[in-house]
């Protein structure tokens, strides 16, 4: 099949090798695995944005919708150094696989700016996310495409984005974006979600392999959105957080970290570094530790051929896209690690973003209660509906999401046939 020279990336490597096997091991026709291959549109934007130096910056963006079988896309947005058209690209396919398995009516987008969020004021944070939205327009909406809050973004630029649409179309468009804050059609519940959904697989998994989750030893890399909900959970259900790391290191107690202090100390430094009371620990060291529960909640890539053979936790969660290389999968496979693949365990922040999406849709709003308990429901219902499958196939959890996603999709093309 034909190269990618666009897409050009690690990770989107390691997507389309991901839907390639799961095509074959599925007898995929040929004329739909090809097109799932490709995203079905992708816009590339310059981003002036003036400087509080008062000099102009330009950044570069990217809006990718993948696949729209389902529905409208749906797909976070992400501000980071390392962002590129590859990596916009395979997130959201990925996107495209997790709506299909939580059987959400959206096909898969994701966005990001290549910049760096922690680096720049409010201010000119909010310049950049203003223009962002004024150049890619004509690629989200409603009933097209609803960005969501990912990497180094959060509720007020996604108050930002839904203002910006807001004022071009002349009257207010909560459902344009989800991940907003309550005040202004936020869903109750929301900003936890995709850690609480992380810790609906870690239960089922520990009943599954019989560990108890009182007092298991529980790790996370990437103490943001998604790391610091789901350490705050698992400590809530009686687990121990031993240690938790930002982008500049981490901290770990094996006593289990005081995490109302971790935060106080976050908040007004920043940064998990020099936190008292704890030893330093490196991003690299965090995920070797022994441990019952690791939980990479930061970015890509970071469990490798080359460390992979030394993670030593009984349950993986994949709080983050693509922690996990395709070699490294294998050897964790081969080592009897029980990978819960991000498809499935960080799905819990775009079902979220549906009830959201759909509330506001109906202006009728949920408590926190109801928004919770149908997440779980709807988490443990995917989790074992992915454990048979793997059963069934004598697959592992990953292979199994990806069938099942892969599938629902394949379904909806048929039955809709290709234009014209
Ligand atoms: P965030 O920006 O809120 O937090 C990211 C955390 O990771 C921060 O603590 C940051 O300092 C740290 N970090 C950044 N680079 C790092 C590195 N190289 N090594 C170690 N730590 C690093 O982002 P988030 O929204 O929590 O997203 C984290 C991951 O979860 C991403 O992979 C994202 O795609 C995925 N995810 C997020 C959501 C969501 O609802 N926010 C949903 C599904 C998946």
């Amino acid at each position: 099949m034909a190269e990618m020279p666009e897409f050009e990336s690690e990770m989107h490597r390691t997507a389309v090798a991901q839907l390639d096997q799961v095509a074959e091991r599925l007898h995929l026709d040929h004329d739909t695995h090809v097109r799932l291959r490709y995203p079905r549109r992708a816009l590339v934007v310059s981003i002036p944005v003036r400087m509080d130096s008062g000099h102009t910056e330009v950044f570069m963006g990217y809006r990718v919708h993948h696949n729209t079988a389902l529905g409208p896309t749906k797909g976070g947005l992400r501000y980071d150094a390392e962002v590129s058209m590859g990596e916009v690209t395979a997130l959201a396919m990925l996107m495209t696989w997790k709506c299909s398995l939580m059987g959400l009516p959206y096909g898969g987008a994701k966005g990001g700016v290549r910049c760096s969020p922690r680096n720049m004021s409010k201010r000119e944070l909010e310049s950049l996310t203003r223009r962002y939205t004024a150049e890619i327009i004509l690629m989200i909406g409603p009933d097209l495409d609803i960005p969501a809050p990912d990497l180094g973004t959060d509720e007020q630029v996604m108050s930002w984005i839904m203002d910006t649409y807001s004022q071009q179309k002349g009257h207010t468009v909560p459902g344009v974006v989800t991940g907003k804050p309550i005040e202004i059609g936020g869903s109750l519940g929301r900003l936890e979600a995709t850690g609480r959904g992380v810790l609906a697989c870690v239960v089922e998994a520990c009943r599954h392999l019989s560990l108890p989750l009182e007092n298991a030893r529980v790790v996370v890399q990437g103490y943001g959105n998604v790391g610091a909900a789901a350490a705050k959970i698992a400590k809530s259900l009686g687990a121990r957080v031993i240690a938790v790391s930002d982008a500049k290191g981490g901290v770990l107690d094996t006593n289990g970290l005081d995490l109302g202090k971790v935060d106080a100390w976050v908040r007004e430094h920043r940064f998990l570094t020099g936190f008292p009371g704890a030893d330093e620990i490196s991003n690299t060291e965090i995920l070797e530790l022994p441990c019952e529960v690791l939980i990479p909640a930061a970015v890509q890539n970071q469990i490798t051929e080359r460390n992979a053979g030394r993670i030593a936790c009984r349950v993986l969660a994949e709080g983050a896209n693509g922690p996990t290389t395709l070699e490294a999968d294998a050897i964790l496979d081969e080592r009897g690690i029980f990978v819960v693949p991000d498809i499935l365990a960080n799905a819990g922040g775009v079902t979220v973003s549906y009830f959201e999406w759909v509330q506001g849709l109906q202006q009728f709003f949920w408590t926190e209660e109801e928004v919770n308990s149908r997440l779980i429901n709807l988490m443990q219902r995917a989790f074992r509906d992915v454990l048979t499958l793997a059963g069934s196939q004598k697959s592992n959890l990953r292979t199994a999401a990806l069938i099942r996603g892969i599938d629902r999709v394949k379904e909806a093309k048929r039955r809709r046939g290709v234009f014209p």
